[in-house]
């Protein structure tokens, strides 16, 4: 399998999406009813800011829509930047000079994810990454 190369010429193959909890904001003590009370991850700020002046941000995050405003504000205390909270529900790419604060998945040149794995066509490989990700042996015993 070949992985589809980025078209720069699509705006959905434009942005950086960036994940929220635990890769800008370091939540040490847990959920805490969902209170926005971390610090920056160190380098957090001044990455946003540099991959803010090559290209569109959105930042990512699983919250319910409730806690989207908490998301920006924190946002931008900061890092003194403009931010946007998604309304469109038909958003499928951004390109904007604020940081849009969503919790959809858009497209994008890249995601910056506490959580994710880079599959690059290879399921054998990213199964046993998952299986290793999740707590379990990397290659699951056979029955
Ligand atoms: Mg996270």
């Amino acid at each position: 399998m070949t992985v589809v190369p980025l078209d720069p010429a699509s705006p959905a193959s434009h942005a950086v999406g960036i994940d929220f909890d635990q890769t800008l904001v370091a939540h040490d003590d847990g959920w805490q009813d969902g209170r926005i009370y971390g610090k920056p991850v160190p380098g957090a700020i001044e990455s946003l800011h540099a991959l803010k002046r090559l290209r569109s941000v959105f930042i990512m995050t699983a919250r319910p829509r409730r806690f989207h405003a908490a998301v920006a504000g924190w946002l931008r205390e900061h890092s003194g930047l403009e931010t946007l909270v998604d309304e469109d529900p038909e958003r499928a790419y951004w390109q904007g000079d604020c940081l849009l604060v969503t919790n959809k998945k858009l497209g994008a040149a890249v995601y910056i994810d506490d959580r994710a794995l880079r599959f690059t066509g290879d399921w054998t490989a990213t199964l046993a990454q998952a299986h290793h990700a999740i707590g379990l042996p990397a290659t699951p015993a056979r029955t």
